[in-house]
């Protein structure tokens, strides 16, 4: 274990963390290039016509944020048909190897833990409940419906689970597997955990500012029982 997890929890007291990535693969069964493909079908079916990098995305939040560009009165259909995609998805996602462990290190030490992501929050509880898992958090902060330009890396949900769980930002750590969630996390003044899921992630997320990077959960589980 490296020493800078374990100081990262000695020097923080709340933990944010990501859905997709930290807790499950939410697109595991249901997967995400088809739900990007419904909602460019639902686009065009609209009339709207889709610039040629939309047209090649096959990540569905991706879609989303670039609909506010192209055509913003669009945002709420392809908002609510995202919503239910990812009601859908969450049956079939896959939990995080580690993931539980973290939460019963967090708890066992005291830590309360907001989850902080760009899926929708209808979702997120869902699969914390099936889970039985909703019991283990101090609060779930989703996508801010209608507005795609403020997910992460926009600063507001972290900023949003520091309130929540009354801490200064840079008493926070968010532990995420994405570029967006480094610079989320820097954006807000908190700390930040880079959970590097697929190969070469552990370089680009350490570029894009991670101040620690791990490989595997249950090694940042054993950080925060180190830390007390
Ligand atoms: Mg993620």
């Amino acid at each position: 274990m490296t020493d800078g997890l374990v100081d990262i929890f000695r020097e923080t007291r709340a933990v944010l963390l990501d859905f997709d990535g930290p807790v499950c693969r939410i697109f595991a069964g249901l997967p995400a290039a088809s739900a990007a493909e419904g909602l460019k079908r639902l686009l065009r079916g609209q009339g709207a016509e889709l610039p040629q990098d939309v047209a090649e995305l096959d990540d569905p939040l991706k879609v989303l944020r670039r609909t506010a560009d192209f055509a913003p009165e669009l945002v709420d259909k392809v908002e609510t048909a995202l919503m239910a995609y990812e009601i859908k998805a969450v049956d079939f996602a896959e939990i995080t190897p580690g993931a539980r462990d973290l939460l019963a290190a967090c708890a066992g030490t005291g830590r309360p833990v907001v989850i902080v992501s760009n899926n929708s929050e209808p979702a997120i509880e869902r699969f914390l409940d099936h889970a039985g898992l909703d019991k283990s958090l101090a609060g779930v902060v989703g996508r801010p419906i209608g507005a795609p330009a403020e997910m992460k890396p926009h600063p507001r949900s972290v900023l949003r689970a520091c309130e929540m769980t009354d801490v200064r930002p840079d008493e926070a750590v968010l532990i995420g597997d994405s570029w967006f969630d480094m610079e989320a996390a820097i954006n807000a003044g908190a700390r930040s955990i880079a959970y590097a899921n697929a190969e070469g992630k552990d370089v680009t997320l350490a570029q894009a500012g991670a101040d620690v990077v791990s490989k595997d959960m249950r090694e940042i589980a054993a950080a925060v029982r180190a830390s007390r």
